[in-house]
């Protein structure tokens, strides 16, 4: 059985992850984990890291040490549309 991720800076219990851009091949994303002491920004998370960044690096939390480049939209979403009755559907495709 696969252990839980821990934290990259302190090995606790993961409670945050983000994507970062592989050193080995910076077109695959590598997931990186941290606890919520060394946590960055819920918006730092939503980005792709550059392969540079050093978070979760407890001299920069909440931030990092790069300049994250937003995410790509994941195709496999698509965009829904709140109806008045509450209802949600999916949008209209482009
Ligand atoms: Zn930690
Ligand atoms: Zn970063």
């Amino acid at each position: 059985m696969p252990e839980a991720p821990g934290c990259a800076a302190c090995q606790a219990p993961a409670e945050v992850q983000w994507r970062r851009k592989s050193v080995a091949d910076p077109t695959h994303l590598d997931a990186v984990y941290a606890c919520a002491l060394h946590a960055i920004g819920l918006d730092a998370a939503a980005h792709i890291h550059q392969t540079t960044c050093t978070a979760p690096d407890p001299a920069h939390v909440p931030a990092c040490n790069c300049t994250p480049t937003v995410q790509p939209q994941d195709p496999g979403v698509s965009p829904t549309v709140t109806l008045t009755t509450g209802w949600v559907v999916s949008g209209p495709t482009p």
